[in-house]
């Protein structure tokens, strides 16, 4: 077997804020690497919010052919 290509396109992932609905979080903090949980702060009204292994805004990819 060898390597296969595919072309994908470019995603920002953002996370609005579970209190105001309105803000986009912020990541705030380091990740703390025993346990993943990364501190992140909503934009608009401040609201701190914490994730496990991920931060917000980031970068996916998807196929091409795939919609969101
Ligand atoms: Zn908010």
């Amino acid at each position: 077997m060898g390597e296969i290509k595919r072309k994908v396109q470019t995603v920002e992932v953002n996370y609005i804020c579970d209190k105001c609905s309105h803000g986009m979080v912020e990541k705030s903090g380091d990740m703390n690497p025993k346990t993943g949980e990364t501190p992140h702060k909503c934009m608009i009204c401040g609201h701190e919010q914490m994730f496990k292994w991920v931060a917000y805004p980031r970068i996916d990819y998807i196929g091409e052919d795939e919609s969101l």
